[in-house]
């Protein structure tokens, strides 16, 4: 803490600070807590879907009569030869500032010219000119023409604390026996395990929403299958069968999300949604001691401790910070025996490289009764070009780039997808049946298959689905197919944000608990896709009732780690007939 008021102290201070994400009204904007870590904030995105979205609104106080100049951190998200898509105007007391922002790439500081405020209380309003995803993560009133301003993100996270005041509070770790991060299938279904065995659990999600991949923001089908977890994950999962199994209307979506709330609100699990884990604190011996949490919208600091803590993030973030050992993209196709020779390289390569399957965005659009206008949108044709149409996604709208990393250029990853999903839907447009179609949602959250996965003690490849291999601490089972992703461009298609998919059928095959553990952190364990797999290995028990059953077992290993004050290594070497016997195998 005080290395980072030592940071802080480095700029300028003597302003006022408004966070964007502390705003009290954000009227249409939406809060995207999606690149934290990447770019130090989470922001206010007007993801109107081309049409502008309702003001935000806050307010402060000037402490004197002063004049200020005013900054806001935004970017041009799309900077090229055409108007910026993403302009915004602030207003000061209403009275609008004469720059229209959003118009300079990269994340920074744009000036806002100056406003002379009088002592006392004052209102800000931005106000979206576009609907086209424009962004701003904060507003700075400096008293000076020249302020030194943070801009690496690190920086920008320190000085607002100091400028808010959070790196002057105390904060108390609060002790948990369990402490899961990221509320997808599989950290829901990890915290209702360990809840059920009389555990306290804290599950922090950085979304408003449980779910992940499968709740209402994202909506994808919920595949795989139960195992012997069906009495926990027939809470969580998604039902909208038989019709449309891809395309669940907004009621369904509804429902689904309903319900999975209910089950975790049911729950004695203390539910931190919106909550972002941010880092963790090691105690000695490689053991993870507590979680640093914050409120997506306040940005209160909270720890979390606990004897053990599970990884279902996705990225493996509390395993990265930990030092975990970990793999991203491909392993070559001897390491583990994984070629399919039909397939070739883009199904596992002769060497490794760092290519993984990619992210996308779901979108539906609905007829309207009359004609709806859509604006130009030449910023996104770059991107789709003028011959691909696109009314609804699937899948195969996939962008990977093995230049770009999933994690730490995944904001220009999803602004791709945007560009490239608005960019054919104006080419759908132009045909005559299609002018009275509008986009009813395009998720700003881009859906990802792949990134880190933590190692454990051991990996999971291949061969043990194509060769049914069972496992004496065989916790998890599933019979869907392998499918592994890869880009069409590969094969020569002009679009860079198309894939296509190999399905290699398997018998039953069966997932270890020496899968589910850090090998080098002796208090972690991860489930969901960043468990410990190779890269064809992830896929098949990507989707997210597998996901799901590596929640279970984890979240019943944790109350075996209290029960027998042991490691998840120890539990899995000397109580792992108790841990099957309380997923449910009997043999
Ligand atoms: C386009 C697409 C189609 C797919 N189709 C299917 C399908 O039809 N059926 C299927 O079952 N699977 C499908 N999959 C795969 C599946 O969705 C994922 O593999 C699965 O969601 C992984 O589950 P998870 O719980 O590990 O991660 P996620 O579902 O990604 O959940 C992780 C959660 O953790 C949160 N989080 C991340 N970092 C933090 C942090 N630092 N602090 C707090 N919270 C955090 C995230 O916001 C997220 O909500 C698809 C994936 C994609 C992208």
């Amino acid at each position: 803490m005080e290395n980072r008021r030592h940071v802080a102290e480095r700029f300028d201070g003597s302003g006022v600070l408004l966070e964007a994400c502390a705003f009290s009204e954000k009227g249409g904007w939406v809060l995207d807590t999606q690149h934290y870590q990447q770019m130090g904030g989470n922001y206010l995105l007007a993801h109107g879907l081309g049409t502008p979205v309702a003001d935000a609104v806050t307010t402060f106080e000037s402490p004197k009569s002063q004049s200020y100049f005013v900054f806001v951190r935004t970017r041009d998200w799309c900077p090229g030869n055409w108007e910026a898509p993403g302009r915004f105007r602030v207003a000061v007391d209403g009275k609008e500032l004469a720059v229209t922002f959003g118009t300079e790439p990269g994340w920074g500081w744009q000036r806002g010219g100056h406003v002379a405020l009088a002592a006392g209380r004052h209102v800000v309003t931005v106000r979206d000119l576009t609907g086209f995803d424009g962004r701003f993560d904060a507003i700075y009133f400096a008293p000076c023409a020249n302020p030194v301003l943070p801009t690496a993100p690190a920086d920008v996270i320190a000085w607002k604390d100091h400028l808010s005041g959070r790196d002057r509070i105390a904060v108390e770790e609060e002790s948990f026996d369990l402490v899961v991060a990221g509320g997808g299938v599989a950290g829901c279904a990890a915290a209702l395990a360990a809840d059920s065995r009389g555990l306290k659990v804290a599950l922090v999600q950085d979304r408003p929403v449980f779910g992940g991949n499968a709740s209402n923001e994202f909506l994808i089908q919920t595949l795989g299958v139960m195992g012997k977890s069906a009495k926990i994950l027939s809470g969580l999962n998604n039902v909208w069968l038989p019709k449309t199994p891809h395309d669940p209307n907004e009621r369904e979506a509804r429902d689904n999300q309903a319900h999975r709330e209910a089950t975790m609100a049911a729950s004695g699990v203390t539910l931190l949604k919106n909550h972002r884990a941010t880092g963790v604190m090691m105690a000695t011996g490689n053991r993870i001691r507590c979680v640093e949490v914050r409120h997506t919208h306040s940005g209160a600091i909270r720890r979390l401790k606990a004897p053990v803590f599970i990884d279902c993030t996705g990225d493996g973030w509390l395993g990265y910070w930990a030092g975990a050992d970990y793999r991203y993209g491909r392993e070559a196709c001897t390491e583990f025996d994984e070629s399919w020779p039909e397939k070739g390289a883009r199904w596992s390569p002769d060497v490794p490289d760092q290519k993984v399957m990619g992210a996308t965005l779901t979108m539906r659009s609905i007829e309207c009764d009359h004609e709806v206008p859509f604006p130009e949108v030449p910023w996104a044709l770059a991107v789709s070009g003028t011959e691909m149409t696109v009314t609804r996604s699937n899948w195969q709208y996939e962008y990977s780039d093995h230049q770009l990393s999933q994690i730490d250029d995944h904001e220009a990853i999803r602004d791709h997808l945007l560009r490239a999903m608005y960019g054919m839907f104006y080419n759908a447009r132009r045909l005559p049946q299609n002018r009275r179609r509008k986009i009813s949602r395009l998720s700003f959250i881009a859906g990802k298959r792949e990134s880190r996965r933590l190692m454990g003690d051991y990996i999971y490849t291949m061969k043990d689905m194509t060769e049914s291999r069972r496992f004496p601490d065989t916790v998890a089972e599933e019979m869907r197919c392998i499918d592994v992703h890869y880009q069409q461009k590969e094969i020569g298609s002009p679009y860079d944000f198309y894939s296509d998919a190999f399905f290699r059928k398997v018998p039953k095959y069966y997932i270890p608990f020496r899968c589910l553990y850090s090998r080098n952190i002796e208090n972690l364990m991860m489930a969901g896709r960043c468990f410990s797999c190779s890269h064809v290995g992830l896929g098949g028990p990507r989707v997210m009732l597998t996901c799901g059953q590596m929640g279970v077992a984890t979240g019943y290993a944790a109350a075996l780690c209290r029960k027998h004050a042991a490691t998840p290594r120890q539990v899995g070497q000397a109580h792992i007939a108790e841990l099957r016997h309380l997923i449910g195998y009997r043999e």
